[in-house]
């Protein structure tokens, strides 16, 4: 039987995850629960009996477990120099994740994720695809933004990365976008360019990832939209969403 520490303990530790849901999902707090999702869906992500569990009780509270797992993370170096720590965002039952390289000034400023101008057209990326951001989940494989956005190193990667893992099997999506050529290399731990990776699924830990260009890219090379927006027609024909015949990406 657990002692009387133990279970403060215990009690504790989910206060402190309700008490972090709260502050990120404000809008979600007396919402339905329909409303976060897109539809109801098979996992293709293998787990444990034991993480089972633990995701089939609450997928919400197990991503608030994960975020306050992080607490006020200063796992590398990267903790000293950020304004806010960009967890993500969306709906934590969603069949697509994207998953970016790291925030930028904006999101570290309001510790959301892509919501500067490369943001605002993978916005309309989701939107094309006749979704919303709280249908999709949006997260990045660093927390923290490198100072002047530069690469993340590997040390970076190495004490973030499990974290993204945790989310997605939280999540359980059925696809993940990645968002950029160093997303794409970061998790398919590859150096063949994103032209070539582009545009067909490749493996993450049992999820099918398909990687596309960055917004960023996008904002400065207009005419990677159409491809952008091929990529996005696979994934949207695997989700079962309705097929368009012309982007609304311009
Ligand atoms: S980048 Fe990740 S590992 Fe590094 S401090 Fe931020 S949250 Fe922690």
């Amino acid at each position: 039987m657990a002692s009387v520490q133990e279970l403060k303990l215990e009690l504790l530790e989910i206060v402190r995850a309700l008490k972090a849901y709260v502050q990120t999902y404000p809008q979600s707090c007396g919402e339905s629960p329909e409303e976060d999702r897109v539809s109801e869906s098979q996992p293709f992500v293998s787990f444990t009996e034991e993480e089972k569990t633990v995701s089939d009780q609450n997928h919400i509270l197990t991503l608030e477990m994960i975020h306050a797992e992080m607490g006020d993370c200063q796992r590398c170096p990267l903790g000293r120099s950020r304004t806010h720590l960009v967890f993500g965002e969306g709906n934590p039952q969603a069949e697509l994740v994207f998953v970016g390289e790291a925030p930028g000034g904006d999101e570290d400023r309001l510790g959301r994720p892509f919501v500067g101008r490369a943001g605002q057209l993978l916005t309309k990326i989701v939107a094309a695809m006749g979704l919303t951001r709280r249908d999709v989940y949006i997260c990045n494989i660093l927390k923290c933004r490198p100072p002047g956005n530069r690469n993340p190193q590997p040390d970076e990667i190495a004490a973030c990365e499990p974290f993204l893992i945790k989310q997605l099997q939280a999540i359980q999506p059925k696809i993940i976008c990645a968002l950029g050529t160093f997303a794409a290399k970061t998790l398919l731990k590859t150096d063949v360019p994103i032209s070539v990776l582009r545009g067909r699924y490749h493996d993450y830990h049992d999820i099918s990832l398909m990687p596309t260009y960055h917004p960023a890219y996008l904002l400065r090379n207009p005419g990677a939209k159409k491809l952008v927006w091929e990529d996005v027609q696979v994934i949207m024909k695997d989700l079962g969403l309705k097929k368009k015949d012309k982007s609304d990406i311009s």
